[in-house]
């Protein structure tokens, strides 16, 4: 059975101190992880330590890098190197956030570099794509996300995709409140699925996780968790709020 996954992106939000009462409120409330689940957490990288520690020893729970850089080091001030990570011990990293792509420019072949190295040290990355809203208007939306996971993964071999986890985010439903319809999410699951299956087949397409974001909360997350191809979310405003993912972790499949 595949992974389902309910990861939280903090995105640059919270003290070091908000940070650790989030975590504690959320770990104090009971949710109930199975062994085809996990929780992750997309912490700021100053307090990935913090939440390493905290986290270390908790079953299907794991702390996650928002970013890495695609070198392994030298002169690149203010850069997060796969070592530095690997030296924490996180074992994920989320790349190609719409917010990374519009505000730093990511471009897919960027992208593919920073994969790359991530998987040479052995780091999943959880890997967003998505669309705009003038591309889902024009109903090219298939077309657009394919581009972004032909030109970002389609170079790696079949072990090395398996370990890869897609966040499917159309960026008009990211901190907008407006959420795909669950049909939507289904829809554009199922052909990035059927999209992996043309290149790997049908044994590696069916065994990568796949998950939704764009403003999932807790009142949303059973309906589109449910979907067939959908995987479970990457959550952004409702995983500061400790109710809210607790819920979200609970409506896993
Ligand atoms: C995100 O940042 O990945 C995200 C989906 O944000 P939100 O849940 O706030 O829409």
């Amino acid at each position: 059975m595949r992974k389902q996954i309910a990861a939280a992106n903090w995105k640059m939000n919270l003290t070091l101190q908000q940070g650790e009462q989030l975590l504690d409120d959320i770990l104090s409330k009971p949710h109930s992880l199975k062994d085809n689940q996990e929780a992750i957490f997309a912490i700021p990288a100053p307090y990935l330590s913090m939440a390493q520690s905290k986290l270390r020893n908790k079953e299907h729970v794991f702390v996650a890098a928002q970013n890495c850089y695609s070198k392994k080091s030298g002169a690149y001030t203010g850069e997060i190197s796969v070592d530095m990570l690997s030296s924490l011990g996180v074992q994920y990293v989320v790349l190609g956030h719409s917010e990374r792509r519009e505000y730093f420019n990511e471009s897919n072949s960027f992208l593919a570099d920073k994969v790359n190295i991530c998987l040479e040290n052995n780091i999943s990355p959880i890997f967003c794509c998505g669309e705009p809203l003038d591309i889902r208007e024009a109903n090219t939306q298939n077309e657009y996300v394919g581009k972004q996971l032909k030109e970002s993964l389609y170079h790696l071999t079949e072990a090395q995709i398996r370990k890869i986890v897609i966040a499917y985010e159309p960026i008009w439903a990211i901190g907008t409140g407006k959420t795909a319809t669950s049909e939507q999410a289904q829809e554009m699951h199922a052909f990035i699925r059927k999209n992996i299956e043309l290149v790997y087949g049908a044994s590696t397409a069916n065994s990568i996780s796949i998950l939704y974001g764009g403003s999932v909360k807790a009142a949303n997350a059973v309906e589109i968790f449910s979907q067939t191809d959908v995987d479970g979310g990457l959550v952004g405003g409702a995983s500061l709020i400790a109710d809210e993912f607790v819920a979200i972790i609970n409506a896993l499949k």
